[in-house]
């Protein structure tokens, strides 16, 4: 097997897919290396958040996810009652999508499969490792062994990446003491409202429809909390769980999916070293609560790939695209650790709250959950809304504070209008992962130097009535491929 990759990913789960359109968008060469020979049929994740479906939607493909999705306004922290309300975020998309992990590793290869993306399933990597001027790995695929060699390796290969081990990166954090069930089983006599959420002393339960009669049911069973992961789950095991927290079994028969997860909660200490670097569940694991493990390697591949495609293509000096690679670690560990935070603390509640001290917290934790502030600060965590990247990478000329509050923050679909009195929105100047220059002051040229690169920038004047007032001092944003602001410009001041 041959390649003339320039970067190899490991792995074609929905991180690894994302990377590669990122990159080969950008006309990067790629080769993605999956070891399955098929795609997954279960799906993990059913959530895609608001943040993720904005991020495809910079690309212009959210749409072909929200024809297979179904949105939904609200979710939930740590399964209390209060709901996690997402329609006060600032969004053309203020909801989370319902939409089967299957369906977007589906849509993802039909995309990189458009962009011309190197797919090899049936690559099993068996180890890898770098020196100065590139990286290599090697495996078998069709039981002929390989080595492949390119510029840079990225690590989307799970929670047991062999990437991060054979890079020698440390996965610190806490073994998995508690574990949860799941299933994908038909119901006789599903709940009224079909969807229930619930927890008591006797554990959790949260059950959901996936069409016809299929549901997801996950039970926290205080009873049965500490069985390890590796124990495989029986349909009289769920059942009777489900039994212990609702009363009610529902009926449930012909599983399609039975499985357990864990509160094993770790982040690689690095998500980078040297030419190697790690996105997804390959630099972060947690209780799936919240909808987040996707979500955020998504996002991690959304920041690495249009950084590792400049770099490749020179289209700055050599210290800044430098500085831009760091900046993966810099802005996206946190990321991470905050994951690994949120994560934690719904496990607390989730699965070490059954006394009747635990109840109470839960109790009083979903009433504060009531007031506006607390709801939106978790929402915004939750969907990633919330997050910016307060250091500038572009030097910034002065501007003050009408330029500064705008610095490392996320940009919204705002609608523009330009002066030929047509209409467009910020999302579709940035379709080609490109930098934008965001001329907003009707067209004073703004003191401003870019990436000196001009192919990776793109030039657009409009004014943007409905921020009029918030972009007031401001001549243009400088706006990243990836939708956040890098800075403001100031408007020249005429005396
Ligand atoms: C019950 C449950 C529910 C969840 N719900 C949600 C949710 O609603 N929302 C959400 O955001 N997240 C959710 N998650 C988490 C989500 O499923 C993961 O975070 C996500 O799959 C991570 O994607 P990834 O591409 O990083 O890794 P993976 O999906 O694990 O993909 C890694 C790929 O690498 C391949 N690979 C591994 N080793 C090698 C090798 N040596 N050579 C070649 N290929 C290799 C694997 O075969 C795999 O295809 C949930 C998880 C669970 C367990």
């Amino acid at each position: 097997m041959t390649s003339n990759a320039e970067v190899i990913v490991a792995g074609a789960g929905p991180v690894g897919l994302l990377l590669a359109c990122e990159l080969a968008l950008a006309g990067v060469r790629v080769t993605v290396l999956e070891r399955r020979t098929e795609r997954v049929a279960q799906s993990r994740a059913l959530t895609m958040h608001g943040r993720t479906l904005e991020m495809l939607a910079l690309r212009g493909v959210a749409g072909r996810f929200q024809a297979r999705g179904m949105p939904i306004p609200s979710g939930h922290f740590a399964g209390l009652p209060t709901r996690l309300d997402f329609s006060a975020c600032d969004s053309t998309y203020p909801f989370t999508l319902f939409i089967a992990q299957s369906v977007t590793e589906e849509l993802l290869e039909a995309w990189a499969g458009e962009l011309g993306v190197d797919l090899r399933r049936g690559a099993t990597l068996d180890a890898s490792g770098q020196d100065e001027e590139g990286v290599w790995v090697t495996g078998t695929r069709a039981a002929t062994p390989f080595r492949l060699a390119a510029r840079y390796l990225v690590g989307a290969d799970g929670a047991r990446s062999l990437v991060r081990r054979q890079a020698g990166i440390a996965f610190d954090g806490l073994p998995p003491t508690k574990t949860a069930m799941l299933g994908d089983v038909l119901l006789r006599t599903p709940p009224a409202g079909r969807a229930l959420s619930l927890g008591n002393a006797a554990g959790g339960l949260m059950l959901v429809p996936l069409g016809g009669e299929l549901y997801r049911v996950i039970v926290v069973d205080a009873q049965d909390i500490g069985v390890p992961v590796e124990v495989p789950v029986t349909l009289e095991g769920l059942a009777a769980a489900t039994r212990r927290v609702a009363g009610d079994d529902f009926g449930m028969h012909a599983p399609q999916w039975l499985s357990r997860f864990s509160n094993q909660t770790c982040l690689a200490q690095s998500y980078r070293r040297g030419r190697i670097f790690l996105a997804g569940d390959a630099a972060h694991i947690h209780l799936p609560a919240g909808g987040q493990g996707m979500n955020v390697g998504m996002q991690d591949a959304m920041n690495l790939g249009w950084k590792l495609a400049g770099a490749l293509r020179g289209r700055a000096d050599a210290a800044w695209l430098a500085s831009l690679l760091d900046s993966y670690q810099a802005e996206r560990h946190p990321v991470g650790a905050a994951l690994y935070r949120n994560t934690l603390a719904q496990s607390a509640l989730m699965m070490d709250a059954f006394d009747p001290a635990g109840q109470a917290l839960r109790a009083t934790l979903s009433e504060l959950m009531k007031g506006a502030e607390l709801n939106a600060t978790l929402a915004h965590e939750l969907s990633g809304f919330g997050i910016g990247y307060p250091a500038a990478l572009l030097p910034v000329a002065g501007g003050g504070q009408a330029c500064a509050r705008w610095t490392g923050r996320r940009l919204p679909d705002w609608p523009l209008l330009h002066a030929d009195g047509t209409a467009s929105s910020v999302y579709r100047h940035l379709a080609g992962g490109r930098w934008l220059l965001l001329r907003v002051d009707g067209g004073a040229r703004p003191d401003w130097q870019g990436p000196p690169d001009g192919a990776w920038l793109d030039t657009v004047t409009a004014t943007v009535p409905a921020r009029a007032a918030e972009l007031d001092g401001v001549a243009a944003l400088v706006v990243r491929p990836d939708g956040y602001v890098d800075h403001a410009v100031a408007a020249l001041v005429t005396a």
